[in-house]
């Protein structure tokens, strides 16, 4: 394979304007953001956003804005998260996949203590939802695996058909109480993919590069971007996520590899064009 998907991933739940003064957090400033790393060479944009006052939000009005001023300027693949807070109604977290219907949105298969402090719940009841209204709204999940027992989670949903196959995996390394960001670890998750399977990896923080390479040397996709990581080099913000996309962009052809368009990401992860589906 030598088409890579590159996601960015611009804004995240987390990171505020006096962690990193450079972080898109409103509707104008992330779609100025995404249109900029499209620009750039990003096959997907992968979108959470904040409420007025830029705490993590799953506020409709802002994803609807977001995602208009986005399709306005560009057909980027768009990856919408589920989980843009926590202790939310299941209707809301699914609400705007249900209404915009992106390419793709998160499933994140398993529940989990988050960061020594607090628990991020995705119940059986909710995920055996989350991937009813999926199908039903034409969206691809993305399966967010923080740690091994999640991938488990989702063969027992593919097993169910509650998840169809081909699925598209996303291993998410290195966040506090899922599985470490080590090349051991992502060898180890790889190895169980079913073969259908398309897969990307990221790790957070100061591992995104080891991982960026591992995931690439294994034949995987790549996510970049100032929800997983803000710091370009060691103490050293990044000004904005295009630096993140032309470095993965420059890694990626020294490979002899090359970034997909966001034409090629639909097809390789078959899914419909944008235009030929039923927007609501
Ligand atoms: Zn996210």
């Amino acid at each position: 394979m030598d088409k890579v998907i590159l996601t960015v991933a611009p804004t995240g739940a987390w990171p505020m304007k006096h962690d990193t003064p450079y972080i898109p957090l409103q509707p104008e400033e992330i779609a100025d953001e995404i249109y900029a790393c499209y620009l750039a060479g990003a096959s997907i944009a992968h979108i959470h956003v904040r409420d007025d006052h830029d705490q993590a939000s799953m506020d409709y009005e802002k994803f609807e804005q977001t995602v208009k001023l986005v399709r306005e300027r560009c057909d980027i693949g768009l990856n919408l998260t589920t989980s843009g807070g926590l202790g939310l109604d299941d209707e809301v977290r699914m609400k705007p996949f249900m209404q915009l219907r992106p390419e793709l949105a998160s499933f994140d298969c398993g529940s989990m203590n988050w960061a020594h402090s607090t628990t991020f719940i995705n119940s059986p009841p909710f995920l055996e939802k989350l991937g009813q209204k999926m199908k039903e709204s034409e969206v691809k999940p993305e399966i967010e695996v923080f740690d091994a027992g999640m991938f488990y989670n989702a063969e027992y949903y593919l097993k169910k058909g509650v998840l169809e196959s081909p699925p598209h995996f996303q291993f998410v390394l290195g966040a506090p109480g899922g599985m470490a960001a080590t090349v051991e670890n992502l060898v180890y998750l790889k190895n169980l993919l079913p073969k259908e399977a398309t897969w990307s990896a990221f790790g957070i923080g100061r591992m995104h590069l080891p991982i960026l390479y591992a995931t690439l040397a294994l034949g995987g996709h790549i996510r970049v971007g100032m929800e997983d990581n803000i710091f370009y080099s060691r103490g050293v913000l990044a000004k904005s996520n295009v630096e993140f996309v032309e470095r993965a962009k420059r890694i990626v052809s020294e490979l002899g590899k090359e970034i997909a368009t966001p034409e090629e990401a639909r097809i390789l992860l078959g899914l419909k064009k944008q235009s030929q589906k039923q927007v609501m």
